[in-house]
């Protein structure tokens, strides 16, 4: 299959308005998708081609970067790895837009009255709480949105049917998004653009995933969504009040972001609600990154993102293997270039092609590798991963919403919400028990286990973090 350079949006140095377009786009989202792996890859290599040029023409630090490479680059391998610390202590010379400069965009972010406005009249803003400790800040010009319009309408076409959307239109075409409001958050930010017209304003509204439960509840009930798109770990929340009968929704759709959740938890959601839910995996670096299939997988968006599962040496991690951490690449937006960026979650490539018929890579996130704990023991630290305690939690019938806190070198603190007509005492000790087995099993049975009296409480961000480590508190 032969591609124009100038028929494929984004591949010009300099997008114009045209190239933009969202009809365009899912038109050639269709196009790369029916294509296959060689479409797709074409596509990537043009972007990329494109994407490497203009950071070397427009980003002093890019420039710097890419000195002793050849003039055309067209494969990501050659490209040196990049960091959110290294990219955000060069924020002046990493922008392409001289413009933006990070004490203008320090300042705009500290106004809670400009959310959603514009920095410099073209740009959205995203920060990030920063699960590595460095505060991101990040600029999306219009091509990224329109991506990511383009690639939630792929997602769409292969979870809903005709009879679905006509379902959603019958319900007021009504979505509700649970979101961390009150931040300069990717969500938050999106929300306010999404509502910027009158029309859309009464069908758009946005819930704060800090209101309390039983508001957040009556809030819901009266606005009746067609469309639910919370985070995960809220959602498993919402689900719990939907089964004992205080929320009463039905929305034909629900969407969710952030966390993974078990894949029972996908199934409960999806019944309680009588919706059918799809989850994404993505980043303020790159909010059109994946999204996920019928089988589970999470399908990355491989025209218009590279994703790179890598070892701690950025050696590739084959197929079927864990890798240490994974490289982003972000073929659409320019303002910011994010080029081989080591993003610090840990994935597992399907090494087969997936039976649901989607040609794009299909991966599965295995948890922030940052997130790994780490015991003191006589015979030296002992590691233990996020999945393996939640996964131990998830078996324990009655837990709603747990999260663990490394709250110091040999303790973890449980905060558990219970479902409605549970014990609390009863899934604490089940709990306990389970854990303490976990530990003894790894030869860290001096770790203490201590009860909480809070519940689970999201993070700044909006987040439900179920392993929270040492470092990060
Ligand atoms: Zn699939």
């Amino acid at each position: 299959m032969s591609l124009s350079l100038s028929y494929i949006p984004g591949a010009a140095v300099a997008p114009t308005p045209a190239r933009t377009g969202t009809a365009r786009l899912l038109l050639d989202a269709r196009r790369a998708y029916r294509g296959g792996p060689a479409a797709v890859a074409a596509r990537q290599r043009a972007r990329l081609a494109a994407q490497i040029a203009y950071a070397r023409a427009r980003s002093p630090y890019y420039r710097e970067l890419y000195r002793g490479l050849p003039p055309q680059v067209d494969d990501v391998v050659l490209l040196p790895v990049t960091s959110k610390a290294q990219l955000m202590d060069r924020f002046d010379d990493w922008v392409t837009d001289p413009r933006a400069t990070r004490d203008d965009v320090e300042a705009f972010v500290a106004d809670p009255t400009r959310i959603g406005d514009q920095f410099l009249g073209d740009y959205t803003v995203a920060t990030t709480s920063g699960t590595t400790g460095t505060r991101g800040i990040f600029l999306l010009d219009q091509l990224p949105l329109a991506v990511a319009t383009a690639m939630m309408g792929r997602m769409l076409a292969g979870l809903v049917r005709p009879v679905d959307l006509v379902r959603i239109a019958a319900g007021g075409g009504r979505i509700a998004l649970v979101t961390a409001t009150g931040g300069h958050f990717a969500s938050a930010a999106a929300a306010a653009r999404l509502r910027s017209s009158p029309r859309r304003a009464q069908r758009v509204q946005a819930f704060s995933v800090q209101t309390p439960l039983p508001e957040l509840v009556a809030q819901l009930n009266a606005f009746r969504p067609a469309v639910l798109a919370p985070y995960a770990g809220t959602a498993a929340l919402l689900a719990g009040e939907q089964e004992a009968g205080r929320l009463d929704i039905h929305p034909t759709l629900a969407v969710l972001a952030a966390e993974g959740l078990p894949d029972r938890e996908y199934q409960r959601i999806a019944a309680a609600f009588g919706a059918k839910v799809g989850h994404s995996y993505a980043a303020t670096e790159c909010p059109f990154l994946s999204y996920s299939c019928k089988e589970g997988w999470l399908h990355v968006n491989a025209d218009w993102a590279i994703l790179e599962p890598v070892d701690a040496d950025h050696q590739p991690t084959p197929p079927g293997r864990r890798s240490h951490t994974v490289l982003l690449t972000n073929l659409a937006n320019r303002v910011q270039p994010i080029l081989r960026y080591d993003l610090g979650d840990s994935v597992l490539a399907r090494p087969d092609p997936c039976p649901c018929g989607n040609p794009l890579p299909a991966i599965r996130v295995q948890g922030r590798t940052a997130d790994l704990l780490s015991f003191p023991s006589p015979h030296g630290p002992v590691t233990v991963t996020p999945l393996t305690l939640s996964a131990l939690l998830d078996r324990i019938p009655g837990i709603e919403v747990f999260q663990i806190i490394h709250a110091g070198p040999t303790t973890l603190r449980l905060r558990l919400l219970v479902r409605t007509g549970i014990d609390p005492d009863q899934a604490w000790q089940a709990a306990r028990g389970a854990l303490a087995d976990l530990l003894a099993n790894s030869g860290l049975d001096h770790v203490e286990i201590e009860r909480a009296d809070e519940p689970p409480r999201p993070s700044a961000g909006g987040k439900y973090r179920l392993v929270q480590p040492l470092a990060l508190h």
